[in-house]
């Protein structure tokens, strides 16, 4: 085998120690990938590969970039789910004996990101643990760049949900099981977490306790309210673990561990939380569409986090929702409050984010002097929600510290502006050290004296043009242009000869130049000292800053739902504990806003509402039918209905006139397979299994959204099933329920389902013309639409009227001669061998062909093609 140099031996060493991830190794000015790495990093990043001891029987496969573009470039890796070492040279390559030492100063993988560049402000970046344990999973799970650590035990089946809920950018698992964990989880391009395995060992009981009391510097970890033994405290030790593995770095501001009490909040599966569209869209996965996009009027990255953060885990407790909207009603109405308030929140900066770099000793002198910008609006704000009536203002005034000597040290100790690295210098205040003010000094007066020195040789030798240059190689010279070399005088020492000029040193010149130099140096070297001590004083007060920074957070939020409340038009919603849904003149949150004001179509939602409410024209039992043609906003009603129920119970006003909410432990939203585009594996198999959940785990008290649900399958089946699932809600589970479905068959449900009605969404027929009012009224929808449309596309006459006929003798048939739907009764055994004479026609396949006919959405032509390829059939039998 041919010998490897030293360096590379290096290498080998360092890329050994990091397995599983790409090793950027510091060589001078570039960061270099080898090997396998270097053939990724070509693919990925689009570098040239070329290689290293070309000469040699094997070269070395390789590719790099200047190390000026690290951010940039570590960007891609990560978005492209790589992991990450970097490989610094840890000593000056100056004062380097032999080969330069290099560690490795950090791993970074997609859940430890804490780069500011790297990291979108208005999102948390989330990076899991899951540890398995007999029947429980064991749930970990930290924001890096916050500080925020979770853990929550919880069962297998839940725990897609819960990653899509944290919506975790990395999540760690056992090695011998990540087969099985696996399969728990998203796929990493439908949204889910990268995969990290980690050996078994780092999930041990005794060390995984052990690293954590050693973090916290607690001899027990019951003061955190966690069992000790629960396996999330396990997860919660291999994930700090890993942490401190890949970080290296203190980190002082994971202050504590907090126990995740599930049924304090809503539950929101995964699929209900897609279709929901809540903090992104189905179609392209972006934010400013989703509710979350159009609620968010914060002023702060703090505040649109934890604005993510309540939508993602609405209250299901009155009393706390009513301190939030109390909040809320009171910044809304106090106008110069609000006002001033997010003229102070405009001007402060990510504190959480800020104060996490402080912690890991990787903080910028501009990220402290915008941490003293921060509290320096403080005592404002303050000072504002001093003495409020809304009970949490209150709290939050009482928890936002000043931290005034954290700000007075920062301000004293840097200048007003300060570059973003402290290694030139600059940074620090003159007046502030004694010492470094002589330092600048000599170094400026040596600088002086350097300049009048040209003035006078450009005098005593009579070159015009003489000037005093430094570079790096031999620091100071005077350089002479080729014209006047002959003046040059004998005491001058040549140094370089370029082109059309020559550089000379002078004994005198070096004299100087050494006390410049010396000086300099010297200054930077206090400088960072005095920068170091500074971000050391900083650092003390972590803490303080985390609790300062959250009460800014949730400011931010109510602030910012005041001022929606305001600019939407939102009403404040009552809450209830009673099963009941009663929201007036209610619009969908996301359409509203997105729709030129005033044309969105608004509706009344009416679920468990009893006679005897106020508005009694209307009543509606818990389960709502919705019929009516594809395009006239069923869909749209039934969301709205979850979302106003979710944004009340998150603390927010809604977009209504009036809302009575009764609280939903869970709401479950299901889109019916063909209306879910974009997602891969639309099959009836995951319409059904996620029906089968709903079944399985809706209560009394939750909202069940049902869209077109049994579409998937051929017209019988899907019939069928949605009418067993209906009944199966109304009888059973009792919660409230909304059906939209465009299978008119379904509205015959109502006769049989005590707690059923019927709506359908308006449509105006004008002679040749039909508008679809997007007002929902209750009934079931009137049929003749179909055949309406065929009329006016130009369908010959015999074959409507024939067609007509044949809708008649369908919708006959489904009522029996006492008026009651021929289908046989749920779960009276001897009703059952009278057949469902639905699915008892003699059936001509023509018929069931018509029937499917999706003909608003043809075009005329296509109509006419249609009925002249079924008319052709027809003739074509006799
Ligand atoms: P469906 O589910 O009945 O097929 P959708 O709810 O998807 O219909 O609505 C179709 C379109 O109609 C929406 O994209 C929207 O543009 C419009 N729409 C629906 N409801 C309303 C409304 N209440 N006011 C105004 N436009 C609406
Ligand atoms: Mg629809």
């Amino acid at each position: 085998m041919a010998k490897i140099s030293p360096m590379m031996e290096r290498y080998q060493e360092v890329k050994s120690e990091n397995p599983g991830t790409l090793l950027l190794f510091r060589m001078g000015d570039f960061y270099e990938l080898f090997y396998n790495d270097a053939e990724i990093a070509s693919e990925v990043l689009g570098l040239t590969l070329t290689s290293r001891d070309r000469n040699s029987p094997n070269p070395v496969a390789m590719a790099g970039f200047p190390y000026h573009q690290l951010d940039n470039y570590l960007q891609k890796l990560i978005h492209a789910g790589f992991r990450v070492a970097i490989c610094d040279q840890v000593e000056d390559p100056k004062k380097a004996k032999g080969l330069v030492r290099r560690e490795v100063t950090r791993v970074v993988t997609p859940g430890t990101i804490t780069e500011d560049e790297l990291l979108d402000p208005r999102t948390s970046n989330f990076i899991a643990c899951v540890a398995p344990s007999g029947t429980v999973l064991g749930l970990a799970w930290l924001e890096l760049s916050t500080g925020r650590f979770l853990i929550s035990d919880i069962e297998p089946a839940l725990l897609q949900d819960e990653l899509a809920r944290i919506h975790a950018a990395e999540c760690i698992i056992p090695e011998d099981e990540a087969g099985s964990t696996q399969e728990c989880v998203a796929e990493q391009d439908l949204g889910g977490p990268v995969l990290t395995s980690r050996p078994s060992w780092c999930f041990a009981h005794d060390e995984t306790r052990r690293v954590l009391r050693e973090h916290f510097g607690t001899n027990t970890l019951e003061g955190f309210d966690a069992d000790e033994d629960s396996p999330a405290v396990t997860a919660a030790g291999a994930l700090l673990e890993y942490i401190r593995e890949t970080q290296r770095s203190a980190l002082g501001h994971i202050t504590r561990l907090e126990t995740w009490r599930r049924h304090r909040f809503m539950i929101i599966d995964e699929a209900t939380r897609r279709s929901l569209e809540l903090t992104s869209t189905m179609r392209d996965g972006r934010r400013e569409q989703s509710l979350l996009g159009v609620i968010d009027e914060t002023k702060t990255p703090m505040g649109a986090r934890l604005l993510a953060d309540w939508l993602s885990n609405p209250l299901t407790d009155i009393e706390q929702i009513t301190q939030r909207l109390d909040a809320v009603e009171e910044l809304l109405r106090d106008v110069a409050l609000r006002d001033e308030l997010r003229t102070s929140l405009r001007q402060i900066h990510d504190l959480q984010r800020l104060t996490s770099r402080v912690a890991t000793g990787r903080c910028s002198p501009r990220d402290l002097s915008s941490l003293a910008v921060t509290l320096g609006h403080l005592p404002c704000v303050k000072d504002r929600l001093a003495a409020r009536s809304a009970q949490r203002l209150h709290t939050l005034e009482e928890r936002l510290d000043l931290c005034p000597e954290v700000r007075t040290a920062i301000e004293d100790a840097l200048i007003a502006d300060p570059p973003a690295a402290v290694a030139d210098g600059g940074v620090i205040r003159s007046g502030f050290h004694g010492q470094l003010d002589e330092l600048r000094e000599l170094a400026k007066g040596g600088k002086q004296w350097i300049a009048a020195y040209q003035a006078t040789e450009s005098e005593r030798t009579g070159i015009p043009g003489l000037k005093i240059g430094f570079n790096r190689v031999f620091g100071y010279y005077l350089e002479v242009t080729g014209a006047h070399l002959s003046k040059v005088p004998e005491d001058y020492i040549r140094k370089q000869t370029l082109k059309n000029q020559e550089r000379f040193i002078t004994p005198q010149l070096k004299e100087y130049e050494d006390k410049v130099l010396r000086a300099e140096e010297q200054s930077k070297a206090l400088e960072h000292e005095l920068f170091d001590s500074l971000k050391e004083e900083v650092a003390a007060h972590v803490a303080r800053l985390l609790s300062t920074a959250e009460a800014l957070a949730e400011i931010d939020v109510l602030t910012g739902l005041a001022a929606l409340a305001e600019t939407a038009g939102y009403c404040r919603p009552e809450l209830t504990s009673e099963p009941t849904l009663d929201i007036r003149e209610g619009r969908h949150p996301v359409l509203d806003r997105l729709m030129p004001a005033g044309e969105f179509v608004p509706n009344d939602v009416l679920l468990g509402v009893s006679n005897s409410s106020a508005n009694a024209e209307l009543s509606s039992g818990r389960l709502q039918i919705i019929t009516g043609p594809n395009m006239a906003g069923k869909s749209t009603y039934i969301r709205q209905a979850a979302l106003i129920t979710l944004m009340a119970q998150m603390g927010s006003f809604v977009p209504a006139s009036d809302a009575r909410i009764g609280i939903a432990d869970r709401i479950f939203a299901r889109v019916g397979a063909s209306d879910e585009l974009g997602r891969g594996q639309s099959t009836f198999m995951v319409e059904m299994t996620e029906t089968a959940r709903i079944l399985n785990s809706a209560t009394s008290a939750s909202l069940v959204i049902l869209d077109e649900i049994g579409r998937g399958t051929s017209t019988y089946d899907g019939i069928s099933l949605a009418w067993s699932i209906t009944e199966y809600l109304h009888d059973e589970t009792l919660c409230r329920t909304m059906f939209a479905t465009h299978y008119h068959e379904l509205s015959v449900l109502t006769q049989t389902l005590q707690q059923a009605s019927n709506w359908n969404v308006a449509v105006q027929e004008n002679n040749d013309d039909v508008i679809f009012l997007h007002r929902i009224v209750q009934g079931a929808a009137g049929r003749s639409y179909g055949i309406h449309v065929a009329k006016l596309a130009g369908v010959p006459r015999s074959v409507t009227e024939r067609a007509r006929t044949i809708l008649d003798t369908l919708e006959n048939d489904h009522i029996n001669q006492d008026g009651r739907p021929s289908v046989p009764q749920r779960e009276t055994g001897r009703q059952k061998s009278r057949q469902l004479s639905l699915f008892e026609l003699p059936e001509d396949p023509l018929l069931d062909e018509i029937r499917n006919l999706e003909v608003d959405r043809m075009t005329p032509l296509e109509a006419m093609q249609e009925l002249h390829r079924l008319r052709k059939q027809l003739t074509d039998r006799t």
